[in-house]
C-alpha cells in the first residue's frame, strides 16, 4: 500500500444527518479516523421537523451516552388513536405505553434539529466536522480515495461513506463505477407538509392520533408543550427522484385547508392546530431501497440506502442502525491502515449490507403498507378492517417483531438498559418461536392478552 499524504482519514462521511453523524460519533468511539463533509451551511438545520424514536434506535443511543439528554427533552408515547375523520376511534392502542417494561426504552417524539445537536455535542473533535462544504469530484486510487471541495481543501480516505439523503451522490458514484445505471430503486407517490405547533389543552402528551382519510390525511404527536403533526398527500401515481419540486406556501395552505375540518378528536380539528403553527415545510417523501450498497470501498447508509415514508418511524431509527452496523464491520478490519486492503474493505461492506438488507426491507415495505392504508389507498383496505379486531397482544407483538434482530455497535458495552433489551425480547422470541413458528403478520392475531403477558413474563424496567 502506498503510504497516504498527510490530509488522510480511514473514513470519509459526506452527510452530516442523523445517519452521518451517528457514524461519525461511533467510529470516534472506535478509534477509527474520519472526518464529514456536510454541505448545508450548519449542522442541526431548524426545519420544524419532529422524529420518533423507538426502542431500536435508543438502545444504540444509550450506548453512546446520548439518552438522558434526549428523555429530558420529551415525553413517552402512551397511547396511539387510530380516528375516522371526525375523531370517532376505530382502534386505540396503548402498546407503546408498555415499551419501557417490555424492552427498558420508551417511544419518543423529539425535534429533529435537537436531535442532531445531541449527537453532535457526543463528538469530542468537532473540528473534523466541516459544514457548507460542496463536493466537487472524487478520484478513485489504487489504496484511497482523493476527495475534493469546490474552492476548499482536499483530503484522502480509505473508505467514502454516502450518509448523504435519498438523493444521494455517493450511490450515483456507486452505479456508475459499476457500469450500471440507477435503476427506479426510490420513488415518490406522496408529499408530506409537516410543522410543529404549540399544544393545546385539549390534548394530553405523549398521544398520537391517525387519521384515516381519502386522498389527504393528518398524522399527529404530542410533545411536551408542542405538537408535530404531518399533512400526507397521494399524488396518485409514482413520480421518478428527478422529480423534486420546490413548494410554496400557496401549496401548503391548498393542502392544509384541504384537511383542515379533520378531527384529531370529535373536539379537535386540524385546522386549530394548523392556525397555531409555528412551522411549516413541504417534502416529497421517497421510498425505496438501493440496489447496490456499496462498490469499490464506497458505501451507502441512512436514507441514501433505505428511503421510507414516515409512517412506521423507523427512518431514523434504521439509520442509526445502519451506521452501527457498518462501523461494526469496519471496526473489524482493525486499526492498522495496512488491515484496510481493497479486498478486506469489500468484504466488510458486503457484510454490512447483508447485516442490514433484508431488516430494513421489510420496515420500508410495512411504512409503505401503513401509509397507504391511512390514505385509504385502492387495495390497501385491509389493514383498515384489521384494526379494530386488533388485540393488546397483536399490537405488541408486532411492535416486538419490529424491535427484533436490530444492530447494535458490538463492541462498545451495552448498558443495563440494552442488556435488558436483549433478553427480553430472546426470552419472548425463544417461546414465541416454539408455540407460534415465525408468523408474523397482524392480520392474524396469535395471542391473547393474558397468553402474551404469560409468554412475555414482563419484568419491569427500574432505572
Ligand atoms: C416528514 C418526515 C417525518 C419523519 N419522521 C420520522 C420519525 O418519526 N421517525 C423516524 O425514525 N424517521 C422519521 N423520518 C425519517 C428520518 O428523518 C430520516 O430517515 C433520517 O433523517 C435520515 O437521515 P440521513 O442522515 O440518512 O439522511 P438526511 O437526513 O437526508 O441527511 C442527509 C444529509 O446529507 C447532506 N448532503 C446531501 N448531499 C451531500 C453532499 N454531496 N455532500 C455533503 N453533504 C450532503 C444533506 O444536507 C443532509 O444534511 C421522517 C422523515 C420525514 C421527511
Amino acid at each position: 500500500m502506498s503510504q497516504p499524504p498527510d490530509n488522510h482519514y480511514q473514513v470519509a462521511i459526506l452527510g452530516g444527518g442523523i445517519a452521518g453523524l451517528t457514524l461519525a460519533l461511533i467510529l470516534e468511539r472506535l478509534g477509527i479516523t474520519w472526518t464529514l463533509w456536510e454541505s448545508h451551511e450548519t449542522i442541526s438545520p431548524e426545519i420544524g421537523a419532529g422524529i420518533g424514536l423507538l426502542p431500536n434506535g435508543f438502545r444504540i443511543l444509550d450506548q453512546l451516552g446520548l439518552l438522558d439528554r434526549i428523555e429530558k427533552l420529551t415525553v413517552p408515547l402512551e397511547t396511539w388513536y387510530h380516528v375516522d375523520e371526525n375523531g370517532e376511534p376505530i382502534a386505540v392502542s396503548d402498546a407503546q405505553r408498555y415499551y419501557r417494561f417490555a424492552v427498558g426504552y420508551d417511544a419518543r417524539f423529539v425535534e429533529r434539529s435537537k436531535l442532531l445537536r445531541i449527537i453532535y455535542d457526543g463528538i469530542d473533535d468537532k473540528s473534523l466536522v466541516r459544514t457548507s462544504m460542496e463536493l466537487s469530484r472524487i478520484d478513485q486510487g489504487a489504496d484511497y480515495f482523493t476527495i475534493a471541495a469546490v474552492g476548499r481543501i482536499r483530503i484522502t480516505a480509505n473508505v467514502v461513506v454516502g450518509a448523504d439523503g435519498a438523493r444521494s451522490s455517493i450511490r450515483k458514484y456507486i452505479g456508475q463505477s459499476i457500469g450500471r445505471q440507477i435503476k427506479k430503486e426510490m420513488q415518490a407517490q406522496f408529499t408530506c407538509i409537516f410543522g410543529m405547533s404549540p399544544g393545546m389543552s385539549e390534548l394530553e402528551r405523549g398521544e398520537a392520533f391517525a387519521v384515516y382519510h381519502k386522498g389527504a390525511t393528518v398524522l399527529a404527536f404530542t410533545g411536551k408543550r408542542v405538537i408535530f403533526w404531518f399533512v400526507f398527500e397521494d399524488l396518485g401515481h409514482t413520480f421518478p427522484l428527478s422529480y423534486n419540486p420546490s413548494y410554496d406556501i400557496a401549496d401548503i395552505e391548498e393542502v392544509c385547508q384541504a384537511v383542515g375540518h379533520l378531527h384529531l378528536t370529535p373536539t379537535v380539528k386540524f385546522g386549530d392546530i394548523y392556525a397555531n403553527r409555528s412551522s411549516v415545510q413541504k417534502t416529497t417523501l421517497e421510498e425505496g431501497l438501493a440496489e447496490h450498497w456499496h462498490a469499490n470501498r464506497m458505501v451507502v447508509v441512512g436514507d441514501a440506502a433505505h428511503k421510507m415514508v414516515p409512517h412506521a418511524a423507523m427512518g431514523a431509527n434504521q439509520a442509526i442502525e445502519s451506521a452501527a452496523a457498518l462501523a461494526n464491520e469496519l471496526q473489524k478490519l482493525g486499526q492498522v491502515n495496512e488491515g484496510w486492503t481493497t479486498a478486506t474493505i469489500a468484504t466488510a461492506l458486503e457484510k454490512y449490507t447483508q447485516a442490514r438488507r433484508d431488516r430494513v426491507a421489510t420496515v420500508v415495505s410495512k411504512a409503505g403498507a401503513i401509509c397507504r392504508a391511512q390514505l385509504c389507498c385502492p387495495g390497501h383496505d385491509q389493514l383498515v378492517k384489521a384494526l379494530p379486531k386488533l388485540s393488546f397482544a397483536d399490537w405488541m407483538t408486532q411492535s416486538l417483531f419490529s424491535f427484533r434482530g436490530a444492530s447494535r455497535i458490538e463492541s462498545l458495552p451495552m448498558t443495563e438498559r440494552g442488556k435488558y433489551y436483549e433478553e427480553r425480547l430472546k426470552s419472548f422470541f425463544d417461546k414465541w418461536d416454539k408455540a407460534c413458528g415465525m408468523v408474523e403478520g397482524i392480520e392474524k392475531p396469535q395471542l391473547t392478552d393474558e397468553t402474551f403477558w404469560e409468554m412475555f413474563e414482563c419484568g419491569e424496567w427500574k432505572g
